[in-house]
């Protein structure tokens, strides 16, 4: 039979707004056990839920989804991507195959060496030496198994790696790896507040969607990944006053949500009245991520008041960088390589100690 060109256009014009559908909303209703109490709330149940789908929160949520674990990742924004895919997509590394490949000698060491002096010793040197030694192979991770390529260029030194391509098609082919690992995509919804148990455990967030339901998803263990406060005046007055008067441009969706959620569970908070950013003309803040967070282990465990690991609780990136930066940016690639590399071992750590009694 001839097709009927109407009706293929037709078809198509569903096909595509179902397909848009589908993207926009990250995830088919069937996923979630909707409406279990007929007062319109949604429920899920995971390994791991990621909080927030920027730098750290997608690579903690492949990482996660690659060792096997089921894997939600949750973005209260109608897309994922966060500051992140405003970025440059720029990363500071050392012993990264795009230098070996460029014969270029760059140790871990120098690195952590180098970040160490930009905290004036401040930062926590386990956790440093950890992101410095790692930082190659998160180079070579987003080679092999995002596709990105990257190249040194000699006017901005060994260390500086630029990606070959925009941040929104490196987020583009980030979506598309947690996709293909089985990652469960859920937009527009925020997390509000950390499920407990009884022993203090974190066992799930308690959210809100777009329409401003109730969302409530049980996980074995949850990854905050939030980014910073920059958009929390509350918040910066209270951390960072030295930015009150600032501007920034970063994700709308960095509230310092995170930031709230792990203190009322009990972690201990670290910043240093800092910001990353620079000064405007009229002598403004210009903010390019807040300092400042959770205390963590260099195993992304979040920690409280006696440095005891809050069980469940785990926090990449901006959300808890105040022992990795302290008064001064070092160079610019730091943030990202953190963020990435802080995200993996969060994911990995997440998925492989759920699996422990
Ligand atoms: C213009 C610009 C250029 C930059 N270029 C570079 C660069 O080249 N190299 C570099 O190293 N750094 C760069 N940075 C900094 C870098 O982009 C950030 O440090 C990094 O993206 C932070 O990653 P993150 O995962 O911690 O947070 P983000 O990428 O900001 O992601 C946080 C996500 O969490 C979501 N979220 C927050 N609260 C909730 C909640 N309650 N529930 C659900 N979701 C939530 C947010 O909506 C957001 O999507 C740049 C920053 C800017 C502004």
């Amino acid at each position: 039979m001839k097709p009927d060109k109407k009706n293929m256009y037709l078809l198509a014009a569903i096909t595509i707004f179902l397909s848009l559908l589908l993207i926009f909303t990250g995830c088919s209703p069937e996923d979630s056990d909707s409406d279990p109490d007929g007062d319109n709330s949604d429920s899920y149940e995971t390994d791991v839920l990621v909080v927030g789908s920027g730098a750290a929160g997608l690579a903690a949520a492949i990482t996660a989804g690659q060792e096997g674990a089921r894997v939600i990742l949750m973005e209260k924004l109608p897309a994922v991507g966060g500051t992140a895919v405003l970025s440059s997509g720029m990363l500071y590394a050392a012993e990264s195959p795009v230098q070996e490949r460029q014969g270029i000698t760059e140790s871990a060491g120098d690195l952590y060496d180098f970040w160490m002096n930009a905290s004036e010793g401040k930062a926590d040197s386990e956790l440093v030496k950890v992101i410095a030694d790692l930082s190659g192979d998160t180079v070579r991770w987003f080679q092999e198994d995002i596709g990105v390529e990257y190249s040194i260029h000699d006017d901005y030194g060994p260390r500086m790696h630029f990606p070959d391509q925009e941040a929104g098609d490196i987020v583009e082919r980030l979506k598309a790896k947690a996709d293909d690992v089985g990652v469960k995509i859920i937009l527009g919804t925020r997390a509000k507040k950390l499920i407990l148990s009884q022993e203090g455990e974190v066992t799930g967030v308690e959210g809100e969607n777009a329409s401003g339901n109730k969302v409530t998803i049980q996980a074995e263990a949850v990854i905050l990944a939030t980014g910073g406060f920059e958009r929390n005046e509350k918040l910066i007055d209270e951390y960072t006053p030295l930015a009150a008067e600032g501007i920034t441009g970063v994700s709308q969706g960095n509230s310092g949500d995170g930031l709230v959620m792990a203190r009322e569970a009990g972690a201990e908070i670290i910043t240093h009245n800092s910001y990353v950013g620079s000064v405007n003309d009229e002598g403004k803040a210009v903010i390019m991520s807040t300092v400042g967070g959770p205390r963590i282990d260099s195993g992304a465990h979040v920690l409280d008041m006696e440095g005891e690991f809050i069980k469940g609780l785990y926090a990449a990136g901006s959300v808890a960088n105040g022992q990795f930066f302290y008064k001064k940016y070092p160079d610019s690639g730091s943030s990202l390589v953190y963020c990435f590399t802080m995200g993996r071992i969060a994911g990995s750590n997440a998925a492989q100690e759920i699996k422990v009694p």
